[in-house]
Protein backbone atom coordinates (compact mmCIF):
# COMPACT_ATOMS: atom_id res chain seq x y z
CA UNK A 1 0.00 0.00 0.00
CA UNK A 2 1.24 3.36 -0.97
CA UNK A 3 2.42 5.05 2.37
CA UNK A 4 0.85 8.81 3.03
CA UNK A 5 1.18 10.87 6.05
CA UNK A 6 -2.45 9.60 7.14
CA UNK A 7 -1.51 6.23 7.41
CA UNK A 8 1.78 7.22 9.21
CA UNK A 9 0.29 9.36 12.16
CA UNK A 10 -2.28 6.44 12.94
CA UNK A 11 0.99 4.44 13.20
CA UNK A 12 3.11 6.56 14.92
CA UNK A 13 -0.04 7.33 17.47
CA UNK A 14 -0.54 3.78 18.37
CA UNK A 15 3.00 2.83 18.72
CA UNK A 16 4.26 1.31 22.23
CA UNK A 17 7.69 -0.05 21.09
CA UNK A 18 9.67 1.87 23.31
CA UNK A 19 8.56 0.42 26.85
CA UNK A 20 10.17 3.14 29.28
CA UNK A 21 8.70 5.60 26.99
CA UNK A 22 5.63 4.41 27.03
CA UNK A 23 5.57 3.91 30.84
CA UNK A 24 6.96 7.58 30.87
CA UNK A 25 4.48 9.06 28.74
CA UNK A 26 1.65 7.77 30.36
CA UNK A 27 2.60 8.34 33.90
CA UNK A 28 2.87 12.22 33.19
CA UNK A 29 1.11 14.12 36.54
CA UNK A 30 -0.49 16.76 34.88
CA UNK A 31 0.91 20.27 36.16
CA UNK A 32 -1.44 22.08 38.28
CA UNK A 33 -2.56 24.94 36.30
CA UNK A 34 -3.39 22.11 33.59
CA UNK A 35 -5.37 19.91 36.28
CA UNK A 36 -8.76 20.55 33.64
CA UNK A 37 -6.86 19.18 31.13
CA UNK A 38 -6.59 15.85 29.66
CA UNK A 39 -3.34 14.86 28.78
CA UNK A 40 -2.75 13.41 25.16
CA UNK A 41 0.14 11.10 26.55
CA UNK A 42 0.27 9.40 23.30
CA UNK A 43 3.75 9.80 20.53
CA UNK A 44 3.12 12.57 18.51
CA UNK A 45 3.48 13.07 15.25
CA UNK A 46 5.00 15.83 12.84
CA UNK A 47 2.58 18.88 11.73
CA UNK A 48 2.77 21.28 9.38
CA UNK A 49 2.63 21.65 5.30
CA UNK A 50 2.68 18.21 4.03
CA UNK A 51 3.93 19.58 0.64
CA UNK A 52 6.79 22.29 2.02
CA UNK A 53 10.14 22.55 1.23
CA UNK A 54 11.61 22.69 4.82
CA UNK A 55 11.92 20.62 7.31
CA UNK A 56 12.28 21.38 11.39
CA UNK A 57 13.69 18.76 13.00
CA UNK A 58 13.24 18.83 16.97
CA UNK A 59 13.96 16.03 19.71
CA UNK A 60 11.07 14.89 20.96
CA UNK A 61 8.08 16.52 23.32
CA UNK A 62 7.99 18.23 26.17
CA UNK A 63 6.14 16.77 29.05
CA UNK A 64 3.48 19.31 29.75
CA UNK A 65 3.59 20.89 25.72
CA UNK A 66 3.20 17.86 23.28
CA UNK A 67 2.36 14.99 25.30
CA UNK A 68 0.17 17.53 27.12
CA UNK A 69 -1.33 18.94 23.99
CA UNK A 70 -1.09 16.24 21.13
CA UNK A 71 1.10 18.41 18.96
CA UNK A 72 4.71 18.85 18.27
CA UNK A 73 5.93 22.63 19.85
CA UNK A 74 2.53 23.33 21.29
CA UNK A 75 1.82 24.77 24.53
CA UNK A 76 5.44 25.02 26.41
CA UNK A 77 7.80 28.01 26.12
CA UNK A 78 9.97 26.37 23.46
CA UNK A 79 6.93 26.68 20.98
CA UNK A 80 6.53 30.19 22.41
CA UNK A 81 9.77 31.23 20.92
CA UNK A 82 9.68 28.85 17.90
CA UNK A 83 6.64 30.63 16.78
CA UNK A 84 6.87 33.88 17.42
CA UNK A 85 10.04 33.63 15.12
CA UNK A 86 8.50 31.23 12.02
CA UNK A 87 5.30 33.85 12.14
CA UNK A 88 7.81 36.46 12.19
CA UNK A 89 9.49 35.58 8.68
CA UNK A 90 6.22 34.36 6.84
CA UNK A 91 6.89 30.31 7.80
CA UNK A 92 3.73 30.34 10.14
CA UNK A 93 0.31 31.79 9.98
CA UNK A 94 0.51 33.37 13.59
CA UNK A 95 2.79 33.58 16.65
CA UNK A 96 0.90 31.62 18.81
CA UNK A 97 1.17 27.75 19.40
CA UNK A 98 -0.91 26.79 22.40
CA UNK A 99 -3.83 23.76 21.31
CA UNK A 100 -4.37 21.89 18.26
CA UNK A 101 -7.64 23.88 18.43
CA UNK A 102 -5.72 26.96 17.41
CA UNK A 103 -5.64 27.44 13.93
CA UNK A 104 -2.25 27.18 13.07
CA UNK A 105 -0.68 26.70 10.00
CA UNK A 106 2.68 26.88 8.60
CA UNK A 107 3.45 27.77 5.25
CA UNK A 108 6.43 25.95 3.33
CA UNK A 109 7.34 23.94 6.56
CA UNK A 110 6.76 20.71 8.50
CA UNK A 111 7.78 20.41 11.81
CA UNK A 112 8.80 16.99 13.36
CA UNK A 113 10.76 15.42 16.24
CA UNK A 114 13.55 13.18 16.37
CA UNK A 115 11.74 10.62 18.96
CA UNK A 116 8.00 10.95 18.74
CA UNK A 117 7.19 9.98 22.78
CA UNK A 118 8.32 12.36 25.31
CA UNK A 119 11.97 11.05 27.31
CA UNK A 120 12.44 11.18 31.39
CA UNK A 121 14.84 14.33 31.15
CA UNK A 122 14.59 15.41 27.82
CA UNK A 123 16.81 12.05 26.65
CA UNK A 124 16.26 9.24 24.83
CA UNK A 125 18.21 6.16 24.94
CA UNK A 126 20.02 5.43 21.00
CA UNK A 127 18.14 2.37 21.42
CA UNK A 128 14.81 4.49 21.55
CA UNK A 129 16.34 6.98 18.66
CA UNK A 130 17.09 4.32 16.58
CA UNK A 131 13.79 2.72 17.04
CA UNK A 132 11.66 5.71 16.26
CA UNK A 133 14.22 6.50 13.39
CA UNK A 134 11.62 4.38 11.08
CA UNK A 135 9.29 7.32 11.28
CA UNK A 136 11.42 9.89 10.08
CA UNK A 137 12.68 7.90 7.29
CA UNK A 138 9.00 7.88 6.27
CA UNK A 139 8.02 11.05 7.05
CA UNK A 140 11.58 12.33 5.14
CA UNK A 141 9.96 10.21 1.84
CA UNK A 142 6.87 11.84 2.07
CA UNK A 143 8.05 15.32 2.15
CA UNK A 144 8.41 15.08 -1.63
CA UNK A 145 9.63 19.12 -2.20
CA UNK A 146 11.86 19.18 0.60
CA UNK A 147 14.64 21.45 0.11
CA UNK A 148 16.25 22.26 3.23
CA UNK A 149 16.69 20.53 7.23
CA UNK A 150 17.18 23.32 9.74
CA UNK A 151 17.58 20.47 13.11
CA UNK A 152 17.21 22.10 16.26
CA UNK A 153 19.85 20.99 19.42
CA UNK A 154 22.33 18.09 19.29
CA UNK A 155 21.06 15.21 19.92
CA UNK A 156 18.41 15.64 17.29
CA UNK A 157 21.41 16.26 15.01
CA UNK A 158 23.21 13.41 16.06
CA UNK A 159 19.57 11.37 15.49
CA UNK A 160 19.64 12.44 11.78
CA UNK A 161 23.30 11.83 11.23
CA UNK A 162 22.28 8.76 12.53
CA UNK A 163 19.33 8.05 10.19
CA UNK A 164 21.43 9.21 7.24
CA UNK A 165 24.24 7.05 7.83
CA UNK A 166 21.91 3.57 8.30
CA UNK A 167 20.83 4.76 4.61
CA UNK A 168 24.42 4.91 3.47
CA UNK A 169 24.87 8.45 3.01
CA UNK A 170 28.31 9.55 3.80
CA UNK A 171 28.47 11.48 6.92
CA UNK A 172 32.33 12.35 7.78
CA UNK A 173 33.14 15.51 8.46
CA UNK A 174 29.09 16.74 9.45
CA UNK A 175 29.16 17.85 12.85
CA UNK A 176 27.11 19.43 15.37
CA UNK A 177 27.24 23.58 15.95
CA UNK A 178 24.68 26.64 16.13
CA UNK A 179 24.57 27.67 12.49
CA UNK A 180 26.43 25.18 10.68
CA UNK A 181 25.35 24.30 7.11
CA UNK A 182 26.30 21.26 4.94
CA UNK A 183 25.36 20.09 1.63
CA UNK A 184 22.95 17.12 2.64
CA UNK A 185 22.08 14.19 0.58
CA UNK A 186 19.60 14.38 -2.39
CA UNK A 187 20.62 18.31 -2.95
CA UNK A 188 19.28 19.11 0.22
CA UNK A 189 21.12 21.51 2.46
CA UNK A 190 21.38 21.24 6.23
CA UNK A 191 21.60 23.36 8.86
CA UNK A 192 21.95 23.03 12.80
CA UNK A 193 20.87 25.46 15.81
CA UNK A 194 20.32 25.34 19.93
CA UNK A 195 17.11 23.99 20.60
CA UNK A 196 14.84 26.82 21.64
CA UNK A 197 14.43 25.37 25.01
CA UNK A 198 13.81 28.24 27.59
CA UNK A 199 17.84 27.29 29.28
CA UNK A 200 18.89 28.59 26.03
CA UNK A 201 16.54 31.48 25.36
CA UNK A 202 16.60 32.62 28.29
CA UNK A 203 20.22 32.63 29.04
CA UNK A 204 20.64 34.45 25.92
CA UNK A 205 22.70 31.54 24.49
CA UNK A 206 20.14 32.08 21.54
CA UNK A 207 18.71 35.12 20.56
CA UNK A 208 15.02 35.65 18.29
CA UNK A 209 17.30 37.65 16.20
CA UNK A 210 19.98 35.53 15.54
CA UNK A 211 17.74 32.23 14.54
CA UNK A 212 15.29 34.67 12.79
CA UNK A 213 18.76 35.64 10.55
CA UNK A 214 18.87 31.92 10.48
CA UNK A 215 15.44 31.07 8.93
CA UNK A 216 15.89 34.18 6.75
CA UNK A 217 19.28 32.97 5.12
CA UNK A 218 17.38 29.18 4.87
CA UNK A 219 14.50 31.19 2.83
CA UNK A 220 17.09 33.02 0.98
CA UNK A 221 19.05 29.98 -0.08
CA UNK A 222 16.17 27.77 -0.82
CA UNK A 223 16.67 27.07 -4.41
S1 LIG B 1 9.59 6.79 20.75
FE1 LIG B 1 8.90 6.25 18.68
S2 LIG B 1 9.30 4.05 18.48
FE2 LIG B 1 9.35 4.55 20.68
S3 LIG B 1 7.25 4.19 21.44
FE3 LIG B 1 7.41 6.36 20.88
S4 LIG B 1 6.69 6.43 18.75
FE4 LIG B 1 7.18 4.30 19.19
Amino acid sequence: MKDSFKILNQEIVSCRLCPRLVKYREGVEPKLIFADQTYWKKPIPGFGDEKGWLLIVGLAPSPHGGNRTGRIFTGDLSAKFLFQCLYDVGLANQPLSESVEDGLQLNGCYLTAAVKCVPPLHKPTPKEIRQCSQYFYREFDLLKNLKAILVLGQIAFNALKFDAAARGYPIRGIRFAHGARYDWFENKKLYASYHPSPQNTNTGKMTAQNFKSLLKEIQEKRE
